[in-house]
């Protein structure tokens, strides 16, 4: 058992952490100001090959074998960049989970070869449209609709907080949607993908967020949109079974957005207290600040340890409930923490941590969302009691 990342995911990790450093710290207060997507970032980030991590060489990714440990990589990438920003975090997160992966583990050759090669390049993005107004928990009462007559699919229905989804890069999005009734009443669920600039498919007027100013979110309208009968992802009927895949492997990684964002808490709030004087001294003199501090570290290990067992897992081929358990447990864990962390470093910060112009008040707005998305704590919990055996509802 070894508890040390290799020396290539340590290189691979510092050369994330230089161009994050380089080419997204200068400039993201500003974008997140103006609420920027900045699309030439997100290419330069298909350029470094972060979108294609874990794709096959024949789309243009990287060809790592799983002993290489693709998703860790991945994972190390997210963090890297959730440390500077989470929303370029999340971009390449969705990027990646919502929408390369869905096609990639989904779909047949015919869509791989159409879609993958400008997604894995980081020339185009794909959005995960899974939930809708009355359906985000409980994902299973999916309301829109796909109808197939003769060879096309019919979709009428709506999607609310899709990310990736209406960028001017946005080239697809893979939905779930209702295509029948199975016996007993239950719905049958299928994935299906609508190209951007289907007639009837609107990404509509982006979200005023509270956080991820920088991330593209949109609610998304289908009325009567066709697309060809082709454009099913996998096979029909097993739309419900997909996006409880796709959202185990997104679940580790917004656990490795979290731990950048305690990363970021502790070097900010380190470097803070030992310049900040109060009462003839740094800060960071006091016990009731350095400790808080101390604590912050202590989040950040379990945290790293967590995101990356899980990782291991997944690239190690864990058995599925045991891999599903632990994304539970990671995700859980490091967003809640990853909240306490940033309301720390604000306090840390004092009446300074409440101004824009320093990035702590930035981290704890960005912070809240991470114990929602890709299934909420309250939904981690009941996940990982049933893994207990617990008949929870
Ligand atoms: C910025 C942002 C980006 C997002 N990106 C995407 C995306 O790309 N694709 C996508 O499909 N979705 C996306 N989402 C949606 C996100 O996954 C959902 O918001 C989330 O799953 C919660 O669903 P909901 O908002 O409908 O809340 P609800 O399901 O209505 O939950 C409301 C509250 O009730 C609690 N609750 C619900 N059911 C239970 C239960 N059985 N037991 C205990 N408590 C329960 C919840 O935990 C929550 O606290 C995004 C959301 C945001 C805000």
């Amino acid at each position: 058992m070894s508890f040390e990342l290799s020396r290539e995911h340590e290189e691979f990790r510092r050369s994330v952490r230089d161009f994050a450093e380089a080419e997204i710290a200068p400039h993201v207060a500003q974008w997140d100001r103006d609420h920027h997507f900045p699309v030439d970032v997100v290419h330069k980030m298909g350029d470094l090959g972060l979108f294609g991590l874990t794709a096959p060489e024949e789309y243009g990714g990287a060809g790592l074998a799983p002993e290489d440990g693709p998703f860790t990589s991945l994972c190390l990438a997210i963090e890297e960049l959730g440390r500077v920003d989470q929303s370029i975090g999340i971009t390449l997160e969705a990027g990646v989970g919502l929408g390369i992966n869905p096609i990639l583990t989904f779909g047949d050759d015919a869509q791989k070869q159409e879609h993958l090669p400008d997604l894995v390049a980081g020339k185009l993005l794909a959005g995960f449209g899974l939930t809708e107004p009355g359906a985000g928990s409980d994902a299973s009462a999916t309301k829109t609709k796909a109808e197939l007559v003769d060879d096309e699919w019919i979709v009428n229905g709506a999607k609310q907080f899709i990310t990736n989804s209406g960028s001017e890069i946005t080239s697809l999005v893979t939905v779930t949607a209702r295509t029948g009734t199975r016996e007993g009443g239950k719905p049958e669920i299928s994935t299906i993908i609508v190209p951007s600039g289907t007639p009837g498919f609107t990404a509509e007027k982006a979200y005023d967020k509270l956080g991820w100013h920088i991330s593209d979110t949109h609610p998304l309208s289908f009325e009567d949109a066709h697309v060809p009968a082709g454009n099913l992802l996998g096979d029909r009927g097993r739309g419900y079974a997909q996006f409880l895949a796709i959202l185990d492997d997104g679940r580790v990684a917004i656990a490795a957005l979290a731990t950048g964002l305690i990363q970021a808490c502790v070097d900010l709030c380190t470097s803070y207290s030992l310049e900040r004087q109060t009462m003839g001294g740094p800060i960071g003199r006091k016990q009731g600040v350095a400790f808080q501090i101390a604590d912050l570290e202590v989040m950040l290990h379990a945290s790293r340890m967590l995101t990356y067992r899980a990782a291991a897992m997944k690239d190690g081929g864990a058995p599925l409930k045991d891999f599903k358990h632990a994304a539970s447990i990671a995700k859980l864990y490091t967003s809640e923490s990853a909240v306490t962390a940033t309301r720390i470093a604000t306090q840390i910060f004092g009446g300074y941590g409440f101004m824009e112009e320093y990035p702590v008040a930035r981290f704890y707005r960005d912070a809240k969302i991470l114990e929602i998305g890709e299934g909420t704590s309250e939904v981690q919990r009941m996940l990982i009691a049933r893994g207990l055996g617990l008949p929870v509802e």
